[in-house]
């Protein structure tokens, strides 16, 4: 790990500006990503301003759903009764993501800001424009198996790993934060860029701006809500492929849905066109198969990840079905 300067404050203005006035500087909070990164040399700031103490601890009641103050743990979130029973994707995509020891300790911020599990950006050697921008990707001809299919580019193709940020952009959720020239809200499904041309920008972030909350809100859609994930193995493992839905149904119809993808993407996925096929539809598995196939529409696989348009298909598919069916 290179050497680097601590510090330490409970006022968000002045973490704001120790960050924004020094190019290597980052704000920590549960440290559950940075830390590894930093071991790994992959991430080497000079100085970490430690945001723990700032007044941003609290899951608050707002007039038409919740705020969520960006260091709550991802444990606390978890478990909080509204969240559980007004958005229960939520809950279940943080469930299924980390170990409880991790979630003990990642904050909501950390979350939407951890970064891709490639194992050729975390190796430190391997060209990676991403850590290394013009030097390459390894992956577009290496071992890309658990890359993405979605959102792709030809500079990097690496998945995005969050299970929570996938279920805030399913549920329209709203991410509020502080810069130096104040506050702004961002679309949760503006947060995350594509790759494009410029792989290691990876939020609409800028170098100072700090998340304070995450505010959402309560619908009947949101209540009927499940996050489904595949992976290798049962806990403690990244998706290969996971879906996030909620549908409204009245009267056999489905009036409004939502999908978003994690595991098969660059960026937690929205899948408009499957949606916009959902809605008017009875929800049976014949319009599930349809949506799922629109999901994929635009699939481009390489090599060895080919297998994960079928699983994608089929996981969304599960997924609606569990909501499609909830009294
Ligand atoms: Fe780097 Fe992206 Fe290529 Fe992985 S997929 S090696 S993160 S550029």
């Amino acid at each position: 790990m290179n050497p680097f300067a601590y510090s330490r404050t409970d006022d968000a203005a002045a973490a704001v500006k120790q960050v924004a006035g020094n190019a290597k500087a980052a704000f920590i909070a549960g440290g559950t990503s940075l830390i590894d990164l930093m071991k790994l040399r992959v991430e080497s700031p000079a100085l970490l301003v430690d945001v723990n103490l700032v007044p941003l601890n609290k899951i608050e009641a707002t007039a038409d759903g919740l705020r969520i103050g960006a260091l709550v743990s991802n444990t606390d979130l978890a478990y909080h009764d509204g969240v559980r029973k007004h958005f229960p994707v939520l809950s279940e995509a943080l469930l299924s993501g980390a170990s409880p020891q991790l979630r003990n300790m990642a904050s909501v911020g950390g979350n939407l800001m951890q970064r891709t599990r490639c194992y050729y950006f975390r190796d430190g050697i391997s060209p990676c424009n991403k850590r290394e921008p013009g030097s390459g990707c390894a992956a577009l001809e290496g071992f890309n198996r658990i890359h993405a299919v979605l959102g792709v580019s030809d500079q990097c193709i690496a998945t995005h790993p969050s299970d929570m940020a996938v279920a805030l952009v399913a549920l329209d959720a709203v991410v509020k934060v502080r810069g130096p020239k104040g506050e702004r809200s961002i679309k949760a499904t503006d947060f995350h860029l594509l790759p494009g041309e410029h792989p290691e920008r990876e939020t609409a972030l800028e170098h100072g701006e700090l998340i304070t909350a995450v505010e959402l809100t309560q619908s009947p859609l949101a209540a009927r809500s499940h996050y489904l994930k595949v992976r290798d193995r049962a806990s403690y493992e990244f998706a290969l492929a996971s879906a996030a839905v909620a549908l409204e149904i009245t009267d056999g119809v489905i009036r409004a849905a939502r999908l978003a993808l994690g595991g098969v993407a660059t960026k937690p996925w929205r899948a408009l066109e499957a949606e916009k096929a959902l809605v008017g539809q009875k929800p049976t598995e014949a319009a599930f198969i349809a949506a799922a196939k629109a999901a994929l529409k635009d699939a481009k696989p390489r090599k060895y990840n080919k297998f994960k348009i079928e699983l994608a298909q089929r996981t969304i598919v599960r997924a609606l079905t569990v909501v499609g069916g909830m009294a």
